[in-house]
């Protein structure tokens, strides 16, 4: 969500740089886009809607070694270029991701003390109270940014850049993303990786109230008492091509064809046999029950984790949805875990429910892909899954691997609570081994997807059931199709729908059900039955074993032959593909749909 781009070095094209460097973030989700420059002076451009517009703005000729670049992921005022980032106010610039919490209180304040505002912005009143503070004593620019901290409450990652110092780029963090890029006689501060790669993996995570001052030769991190800090720097293991597109249409179609390998790599580095998984694997056998705390698709997973570890496991868990998890009441004790699950590892609400938990003495397992995020380092222990850069704001392989997570939480719970003999083990660990093989055979047959897609793409409103696990799916496939394609879902458990919205189905509505559990099955025929019935047509998504000769179904996929357990890996992919291609068909910017953002930093 938003991005921020410091650039200082070497002498460049400054205002092609920022816009270029801009465009690696992008997919975090924005609706406007700025920057801000040094040449004798301060210089600022801005735009509202896609950074295309500010591209057309910009001379490609004017050198500079120091600039800032922004996203804006509107929270405080629409998205205009008055209210896109950089924010001058008096002598001081800046760029900010996050949200200014008591910006009335500060605005009124400075506002006895003259200053007017041309914005909606909670950002121009943080710009407004830095130049006060410069004003107000005799300080230099770090103690100004160190007395400015004092007076926030919210959260903020800025790129700040003084008049009276126009040669020093300065940075400071508190609960919003920010990194400092390490590079040859240059320097970057960025909201996340994707914008330093260009130019250097070296980088170094700042932490909350970290202060970076940056000139051409030399950088140097306070804390918040201005104590120099010596952190240590890191390295990005992908690469920029990793990045691109590689020849697919989307990132969101080259991340899912990505699935079989980054499950393989997940798999193999927790998974080389039983022992390499019993020493890689948390214990876990004091917890009698167990949260999952997450966003989105990550709280779907948990869903899926959920069903795995009650039905395999016996032990108790609560899936919560992580804005409100962490206002209400929450009944646990030294015997819960909690597991939060994020793919940045930077989701606003889900690191206050860590925070939250933590402070209540719970213990915490993060399930994260981006080493070194928040989450990560704040959880008493991580699980990585290996996903690699996600770029797509719709979440696949991401998703794909927390699931597989949970599957791999749930055996080692499974083992310490003697509920699998040593035979299954190592034969469940085998088949998990080659379920990447198995979603290849899936991913293949694409075009049965894109037909499914064809023929719903024109609707108005779909529907996904399922019973059970199957259910927990079905949210994930109707959220998918909604986030990218607009078009309208809803998931149901199978045996719900006559409870109310049975009522909305008529002649041609579109219903996908899944079914994939034994056991369920025949319920989830006379559901079927009963939707069919008042007209709808279904689209049958089972496995093998499950496949008849359904006479009343509109559409199937049958997905192969597989270990029960790992279904869910397999009965997604569809879902995912089938939500690519109405999108497509659509013709809409799948990759980044309308108001939404990669990583939610803002609560
Ligand atoms: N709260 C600020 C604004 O609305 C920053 C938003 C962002 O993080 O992009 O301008």
């Amino acid at each position: 969500m938003c991005g921020i781009i410091g650039y200082i070095g070497k002498k460049v094209k400054i205002e092609r740089l920022l816009v270029d460097s801009l465009k690696t973030l992008e997919y975090r989700g924005y609706d406007s886009a700025g920057i801000a420059f040094v040449t004798d002076k301060v210089n600022i451009l801005k735009s509202s809607g896609k950074i295309i517009n500010l591209e057309e703005k910009i001379d490609e000729n004017v050198e500079s070694n120091i600039g800032l670049a922004h996203t804006r992921w509107a929270t405080h005022g629409k998205a205009d270029d008055i209210n896109a980032h950089p924010h001058k106010s008096g002598s001081v610039t800046i760029v900010h991701n996050g949200i200014i919490e008591n910006y009335l209180e500060l605005k009124e304040m400075l506002s006895k003390e003259g200053y007017t505002f041309k914005s909606e912005t909670d950002t121009e009143i943080a710009a407004a109270l830095l130049d006060y503070l410069k004003k107000k004593g005799i300080w230099s620019n770090l103690e100004v940014i160190k007395e400015f901290e004092t007076y926030i409450k919210g959260s903020y990652a800025l790129g700040i850049i003084f008049d009276d110092e126009l040669d020093t780029l300065y940075a400071t963090r508190k609960d919003s993303p920010l990194i400092l890029g390490i590079g040859k006689e240059e320097y970057l501060i960025a909201s996340d990786v994707s914008a330093i790669i260009g130019f250097t993996k070296k980088y170094i995570l700042l932490d909350n109230e970290d202060i970076v001052k940056l000139t051409n030769d030399n950088y140097e991190i306070y804390n918040s008492n201005l104590q120099k800090l010596d952190r240590s720097i890191q390295e990005v293991n992908w690469d920029v091509e990793e990045a691109h597109k590689a020849g697919y249409p989307h990132f969101m179609l080259k991340e899912i064809m990505e699935e079989p390998k980054v499950l393989n790599d997940t798999i193999h580095e927790y998974v080389e046999s039983v022992d390499s998984f019993m020493n890689k694997m948390p214990d876990f056998s004091k917890y009698k029950k167990i949260h999952i705390v997450a966003c989105g698709s990550a709280m779907h997973a948990g869903l899926i984790g959920k069903y795995l570890i009650e039905n395999y496991s016996d032990i108790e868990v609560n899936v919560e949805i992580a804005s409100e998890y962490r206002y209400k009441k929450v009944f646990y004790d030294k015997e819960t875990l909690l597991i939060l699950i994020s793919q940045s590892g930077e989701t606003a609400d889900t690191i206050a429910s860590l925070r939250k938990a933590k402070a209540d003495g719970i213990d915490t397992l993060g399930i994260v892909n981006v080493v070194g995020s928040t989450i990560a380092r704040e959880c008493d222990q991580v699980l990585y899954i290996r996903a690699g850069v996600e770029i797509a704001v719709a979440t696949t392989k991401a998703y794909l691997l927390q699931v597989a997570m949970l599957m791999l939480i749930n055996i080692k719970l499974m083992i310490e609570h003697n509920k699998i003999t040593n035979e299954e083990l190592s034969k469940l660990l085998d088949d998990l081994k080659n379920s990447p093989e198995l979603i290849k055979n899936v991913i293949e047959k694409d075009e049965l997807y894109k037909d499914i897609a064809n023929s719903i793409y024109e609707d108005r409103d779909l529907f996904f059931i399922g019973r059970g696990i199957d259910y927990a799916i079905s949210l994930e496939g109707s959220l998918k199709l909604k986030e990218i394609s607009y078009l309208h879902s809803e998931a149901y458990q199978a045996g719900e729908l006559k409870h109310g919205t049975i009522s909305l189905v008529e002649d041609n509505t579109k219903i996908i059900a899944i079914m994939t559990d034994k056991d369920l099955a025949l319920k989830t025929i006379s559901n079927i039955k009963e939707v069919v019935a008042r007209g709808a047509k279904v689209v049958l998504i089972t496995k093998e074993e499950l496949d008849s000769n359904y006479d009343f179904i509109f559409k199937k996929v049958v997905l192969p032959k597989a270990n029960n357990y790992l279904m869910p890996l397999l009965t997604v992919i569809p879902l995912q593909l089938i939500a690519y291609h109405v999108a497509d068909n659509r013709g809409l910017d799948i990759d980044k749909p309308r108001n939404l953002a990669k990583s939610v930093t803002v609560e």
